[in-house]
């Protein structure tokens, strides 16, 4: 049998650039500024950059970013943050760490980022809002920055799944990390940005944002032995930070190869049963972080690939409003019907750069064989 073909393929990531990660992180370990070494800076200004905004920081996660900005905007106890449900855990996860609560909001059918609808009824009295850019695919922030606007609240972009995301205004094309108060990105390996263990930034044009979360990511600290607040140990290792600079290089790149091969997926599976296809919604360039049909034969569909030597996965079977950890809120089945309805029937095909055209091929025709034979 063929090699498995798995969802993602950190291996090939690496052996492409095999020698620069190598240079990089032996200049690290050789110089040993392990924290806050310089690299950590040329990332920051680099990603800044890259995101068209006036700062970048560095931090430990994709999550760490989320509570750091949420820290820095004064939530805490008694309040609620708007959230979707239809996402990872770590989107609302940092909210109940200070002390407050998610208010769980539905998702847009067809897109399945938070429905700037649902966000209109839910928005009274809430601290603050945390659209996700699910999947690499930006979220409506026009509806949903004037919504929040009209309410007083800002808008913080989980962009973990997004870098490099682009969405057409009025006046400009602007990235994933620049369309709302503070973005935040996860370098979580597998990520489109994807460190050699646990990494994030935060980027933002709010001064007092950059340097409150500057602070907090490092015990609070204002000078080295002054500590203004307490703070966190939310830090960037510079190892991690030398690796991300090298992937950083490709990463334009990099998403125009997951944009085309989508395309090529979307085009060979368009009519194959009862698939539905990721929307492309005009104005809105996502990066496809994941490659995500839908269909009413998910699980069995599911068992085929894997089965067939598909690493085919789900993001995400359980909603957060029906998570264990979040049961005390007290959600129930049905409260949330279009956010269930893409828990019951998302599907991830293996997506990344580097996946080949034969590999497509047999994802292809594994899917094609599911409708043709099983179902
Ligand atoms: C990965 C991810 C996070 C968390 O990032 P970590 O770096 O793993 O902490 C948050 N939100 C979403 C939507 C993610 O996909």
């Amino acid at each position: 049998m063929s090699p498995r073909i798995p969802l993602v393929d950190l291996k090939a990531a690496y052996a492409r650039r095999r020698a620069d990660i190598d240079a990089a992180m032996r200049e690290v370990i050789e110089n040993t500024r392990f924290i806050q070494g310089q690299e950590v800076a040329e990332l920051e200004r680099d990603f800044a950059r890259f995101c068209g905004t006036s700062h970048a920081i560095g931090v430990g996660s994709g999550t760490a970013a989320l509570h750091l900005v949420l820290a820095a905007l004064g939530v805490g106890p008694g309040d609620t943050v708007a959230v979707p449900a239809h996402t990872f855990a770590a989107t609302a996860e940092p909210v109940t760490w200070l002390g407050a609560r998610p208010r769980f909001v539905d998702v847009d059918p067809e897109t399945g980022c938070l429905d700037p609808i649902a966000l209109k009824s839910a928005i009274d009295g809430v601290k603050a809002v945390i659209p996700v850019h699910l999947y690499g695919r930006p979220a409506d922030m026009a509806a949903i920055s004037a919504i929040a606007a009209d309410a007083g609240v800002p808008v913080i972009e989980d962009a973990a799944q997004a870098h490099g995301a682009e969405l057409d205004g009025p006046e400009q094309t602007r990235r994933a990390g620049a369309l709302g108060r503070a973005g935040c990105f996860s370098c979580y390996p597998g990520k489109n940005l994807g460190a050699f263990g646990d990494a994030g930034l935060v980027t933002t044009d709010d001064g007092r944002i950059a340097a409150a979360v500057r602070s907090l990511r490092d015990h609070g600290r204002t000078s080295k032995y002054e500590h203004q607040v307490v703070g966190y140990a939310h830090r960037l290792d510079t190892l991690q930070a030398a690796v991300l600079l090298v992937k950083l290089r490709t990463l334009d790149a990099d998403n125009e190869r997951r944009r085309v091969l989508a395309a090529a997926y979307s085009a060979q599976l368009a009519g194959v049963g009862d698939l539905v296809t990721p929307a492309e919604t005009p104005g809105r360039r996502g990066v496809y972080h994941l490659y995500v049909l839908r269909t009413a034969h998910r699980d069995a569909l599911l068992a085929h690939l894997n089965a067939a030597g598909v690493g085919a996965g789900v993001h995400y079977p359980i909603p957060l409003h029906r998570q264990p950890a979040f049961a005390s809120i007290g959600y129930g089945d049905g409260d949330l019907p279009a956010t269930e309805a893409w828990a019951r029937e998302c599907l991830s095909l293996p997506l990344f750069p580097e996946l080949t055209a034969e590999q497509q091929e047999r994802v292809v025709a594994a899917v094609r064989d599911y409708f043709e034979t099983v179902s």
